[in-house]
């Protein structure tokens, strides 16, 4: 049975998109059956990993409004081992279309359910809010990943993540749990990047991997070219980190 991690923080630009596809790479290449899901109407992760947005027949807002089998909308990657429902812009529409459904916080965790048994692990790409589509992944979550940008004002809006964790573990999933905190876009030239690590360790402890990503330029280039890093440049520092992190996901 797949492990269904979110990887969500409601900040854009932290590195939740790169995490998903360049982790689901580093797994899927270390042999585990992934599939990633994207849930956020951008669709980054879906041209990141080289799906032509225009071919995909069914996306994650046919399952989630209408009762399409994830299976059915489950599409090949370059990568053996690596599967993604896609997100095309209709999404956007679902935030609003959802809020008079039935059930509308656990239809996510209702499909992915339907296909838990085919993979072992399962990462959600969310969207950089806390609205309905991010609630829907948290409730369908065995655990949160939360990639923090080593820049000023990392902790801010942290709370406010914090706080809706806690409402649905009270309200609709209390079994979720976080599963790590991601330190990304570390820049070691800069004394900021040290006291970010330093203030976040404080804050979550031993929940903090020991994988921290550098800035890198080819992690940065590979989603223009539909790739990962792990196909994109397979030597970079870039490549090299996910991997180590993806043996730490492993080994939790
Ligand atoms: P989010 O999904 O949280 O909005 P992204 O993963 O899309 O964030 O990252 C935001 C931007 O920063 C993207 O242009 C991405 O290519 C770039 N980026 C992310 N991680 C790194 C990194 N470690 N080094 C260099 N650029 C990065
Ligand atoms: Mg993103």
């Amino acid at each position: 049975m797949a492990k269904i991690i979110a990887i969500t923080n409601q900040k854009g630009g932290v590195g939740k998109t790169t995490t998903s596809v360049n982790l689901g790479a580093s797994l899927a290449s270390l042999g585990k059956k992934v599939l990633l899901v994207d849930i956020d109407p951008q669709g980054n992760t879906t041209s990141g990993i080289g799906i032509n947005k225009a071919d995909a027949v069914y996306c994650i807002y046919d399952v989630l409004i209408n009762d399409v089998h994830p299976k059915d909308a489950m599409c090949d990657t370059a990568i053996e081992n690596l599967k993604i429902i896609p997100a095309t812009i209709q999404l956007a529409g679902a935030e609003i279309e959802l809020v008079p459904t039935i059930s509308r916080e656990v239809r996510l965790k209702k499909s992915l359910q339907l296909v838990k048994h085919m993979f072992d692990y399962i990462l959600i790409d969310c969207p950089p809010s806390l609205g309905i589509l991010t609630v829907n992944s948290l409730t369908a979550a065995d655990s949160v990943i939360i990639p923090i940008q080593c820049e000023y004002y990392a902790l801010e809006g942290l709370s406010q993540l914090l706080n809706t964790v806690r409402l649905v573990q009270k309200h609709l999933n209390t079994t979720l749990q976080i599963e790590g905190v991601l330190l990304t876009m570390f820049d070691a030239r800069t004394n900021l990047g040290m006291q970010v690590i330093e203030e976040v360790k404080k804050y979550f402890q031993q929940k903090v991997y020991q994988t921290i990503i550098p800035r890198n330029v080819r992690l940065s280039e590979a989603p223009s070219h539909g790739q990962s890093i792990i196909t994109y440049d397979p030597k970079s520092k870039g490549a090299e980190v996910y991997m180590e992190l993806a043996k730490e996901v492993i080994a939790l």
